[in-house]
């Protein structure tokens, strides 16, 4: 390993408190994390140490000017023990990606990867066994460095930390297309994952669910006629044998598990068009018989179908079909990632 890392074992484990049989989702979390400080333009003395409270300045930017960007992503352990995960160096890159937009310092991939490691190599028994469950890792930055001046802090910290989850619930899910607000604009942060983007989604979010509906299919702020996101997630649609998602875009985020589910439809031989998807065509096919599934993609549900959506007060349900593109997906995904299966991409990381 490159990268020097200080362990600072956790004196006594909370292992023991934790019931694994009835995980929660991001709840609970691992004994340890890995944090490490960017000084003086340079990232300083990595270290695992015990997950405890960290003491800020009041005046440090992240609460002020919002400085914070995150990755999500999720650790396996199969039968023998043997640790994966998925993609990784693909959430170091967009986390790049939005450290750049987000004037923030980039992280180095062997400074990342080797902190991720050894921190799963620590934590390792909090790495659940269960079906459906996983070790959900959370990597993020914030500014730490001080002071109201409206610009970018002068240090960082960058934290992993673990939580082992059970299955994201998801449930029935109802969705509402919005027509008002928007979670990004050309030109803003909408590709990066900018904690701000969440704390602007909660408000018409809330709205929704006060209408009755779980979750909000974003649209593009300009026209509100196109269909972009599905709540945090990436959306698929099918119209007849057609799946269908939005290219990426300065609003939409550019998800692993939406390009892992491109590559796989493409080797099913599954007629994809990736194009704007116009809400009014959606309705129409609604109307028809022919919207088949609609359903988001992302680490935490892998796939979140959709049962049924509204729009302008009207609700339209989707079929219950038996063999859906979305189960398909989720099982194809989740073989590789749990080692259950081939994995023909190289998708896999052994720990
Ligand atoms: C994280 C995220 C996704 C999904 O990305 P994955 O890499 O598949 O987890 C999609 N949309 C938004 C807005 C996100 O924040």
């Amino acid at each position: 390993m490159a990268t020097d890392i200080i362990i600072k074992p956790i004196k006594d484990s909370k292992i023991s408190n934790v019931d694994f049989s009835n995980l929660p989702f991001g709840k609970v979390f691992s004994d340890h994390i890995f944090q490490c400080e960017y000084i003086d333009g340079a990232w300083q003395n990595p270290i695992i140490k015990p997950n405890e409270p960290i003491l800020l300045n009041p005046a440090a930017k992240i609460f002020h000017y919002g400085q914070s960007i995150f990755e999500g992503m999720k650790a396996y352990k199969d039968g023998n023990g043997e640790v994966f995960l998925f993609r990784p160096e693909e959430n170091c890159k967009r986390l790049n990606l939005s450290a750049k937009r987000l004037m923030m310092p980039e992280i180095p991939a062997d400074l990342f990867m080797d902190g991720l490691k050894k921190l799963l190599e620590i934590d390792s028994d909090w790495i659940p066994t269960t079906e459906g469950s996983s070790l959900y890792v959370r990597p993020f930055m914030f500014a730490s460095g001080e002071g109201l001046h409206a610009s970018p802090a002068d240090s960082y910290t960058f934290i992993i930390s673990t939580a082992p989850s059970g299955a994201y619930f998801s449930g029935k899910v109802t969705v509402l297309i919005e027509e008002k607000y928007a979670r990004a604009a050309n030109g803003g942060v909408g590709f990066a994952k900018a904690g701000g983007n969440y704390a602007a989604q909660f408000y018409p979010t809330q709205l929704a669910i006060e209408k009755g509906y779980n979750q909000v299919i974003w649209t593009d702020d300009n026209s509100h006629q196109f269909i972009e996101e599905a709540g945090a997630m990436n959306i698929f649609i099918r119209i007849g044998e057609v799946l269908i998602t939005s290219p990426t875009n300065d609003r939409i985020l550019d998800g692993i598990t939406r390009k892992s589910i491109l590559q796989i439809a493409k080797d099913q031989n599954i007629p994809i068009e990736v194009r704007k998807i116009s809400v009014s065509e959606v309705v129409q096919a609604a109307r028809e018989g022919n919207l088949k599934e609609m359903f988001g993609a992302g680490t935490a549900a892998v796939i979140s179908p959709i049962a049924e959506f509204g729009y302008q007060g009207v609700d339209y349900e989707l079929p219950e079909l038996k063999d859906t593109y979305a189960s398909l997906f989720k099982e194809k995904i989740t073989d590789i990632q749990t080692n259950k299966s081939e994995d023909p991409y190289g998708w896999r990381v052994v720990v």
